[in-house]
């Protein structure tokens, strides 16, 4: 790794010059007190921690990572992969209950097994309250009772689903103190608001009968996945910036040659190209995502990076989960500095060296970036 400590930038200097309860920040180039960062976020696998980034830069990055974990083309396969790790997948799942006749909200856990969450439905004058467990619906009634006391009911966040039929009440999360209301339209959803405040004595009588935990056998879950490809992606950009910091230190990123792609993962140079309807408008002259790059069966479960030029470009190929492939260009290639011939995965295993040389052959014949 030493042999690639070349630095020949004023920053550098700058660096040097402080104490250390400060750094420079390789995002936003403040000299500020450091925090904790995952090379790789912690959600995906990360446990690699650099300190080259401040607090605010940390902050502002939690939306992309949050997109790269639960709004990209990786989401699946971070619920297959991590079946030790308990996954929930955002936003919104939905499962048919052929018996009840209604669309119930889940949540979805490692290996698609769906989570049933408390929730109370109305179809007509129809009412049920159902959940997984008796705890979970009796503090979703708690909360109702707490809103219908203060006359708050209406104030519950509404969704439309215009595809469903029944207006329901769910708590989204047994942790978190809050309740969304779902329903076909807005008439809908009043009319579920009036029924709560104006019939809570026969809500509440319904749940202190028969007990309405529930499962459902063989269920169909109709997940629905918003892919944001330019947070994602510079999620993506973001993981190749950290392991240079890492692995060749945080001077090495400090060069301005690097300015280009850290206005990108910031946000603050983003191109959203003018496209036709069909067409996905994303900021491409950074990150591309390889959909036709081989696979690493060897190591299936873990996330690999490899940084080596291609053409005229410094490049990281990051590969998740040994499928999902993205190259990341860097800066331009500069060829008085060796690029990092090894993988590495993020997962606390020592580092290895694996050839690649599928991978180059594959990126040096294509043209990738706009
Ligand atoms: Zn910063």
């Amino acid at each position: 790794m030493e042999r690639l400590a070349i630095v020949r930038h004023t920053r550098e200097l700058t660096l040097l010059m402080t104490d250390r309860d400060t750094i420079m920040c390789i995002y936003c180039l403040e000299q500020r007190a450091p925090s904790r960062e995952h090379v790789l976020q912690e959600s995906l696998g990360g446990d690699i921690v650099i300190r080259d980034l401040c607090v605010d830069c940390n902050a502002r990055f939690s939306a992309i990572d949050q997109a790269l974990a639960e709004s990209s083309v990786i989401s699946l396969d971070r619920l297959m992969a991590r079946s030790g790790v308990r996954v929930n997948l955002g936003p919104t799942h939905l499962l048919f209950d052929e018996d009840a006749g209604l669309w119930k909200d889940v949540r979805i856990r490692n290996r698609f097994s769906p989570e049933l969450l408390p929730q109370l439905h109305l179809r007509g004058n129809e009412l049920s309250i159902v959940g997984a467990d008796r705890p979970s619906i009796d503090a979703l009634i708690d909360l109702l009772r707490e809103r219908v006391a203060k006359k708050t009911v209406a104030d519950i966040h509404v969704k439309i689903d215009e595809q469903y039929g029944s207006s329901r009440i769910t708590r989204p999360r047994p942790k978190r103190r809050d309740l969304v209301l779902r329903a076909p339209s807005h008439d809908e959803a009043g009319k579920l608001v009036r029924y709560v405040q104006d019939h809570f004595d026969e809500v509440e009588a319904i749940v202190a009968g028969d007990p309405v935990a529930s499962t459902i056998e063989n269920p169909r879950v109709h997940g629905r996945m918003v892919y944001d490809f330019n947070a994602s992606h510079r999620a993506v950009a973001k993981v190749a910036m950290n392991f240079l910091a890492y692995s060749l230190g945080a001077p090495y990123v400090l060069d301005e040659s690097f300015d280009a792609l850290r206005n990108y993962i910031r946000g603050d140079d983003l191109r959203i190209p003018d496209v036709s309807e069909e067409q996905l408008a994303i900021d491409r002259r950074f990150v591309a995502w390889l959909q036709d790059a081989p696979t690493i069966p060897r190591i299936p479960d873990r996330h690999t990076i490899y940084v080596t030029n291609v053409r005229d470009a410094l490049c990281a190929v990051v590969v998740f989960y040994g499928k999902k492939t993205f190259l990341v260009k860097l800066r331009e290639a500069d060829h008085d500095v060796d690029p990092i011939g090894r993988t590495f995965t993020f997962d606390g295993t020592p580092s290895q060296v694996l050839e690649m040389p599928e991978w180059v052959e594959l990126l040096q014949s294509r043209e990738r970036f706009d």
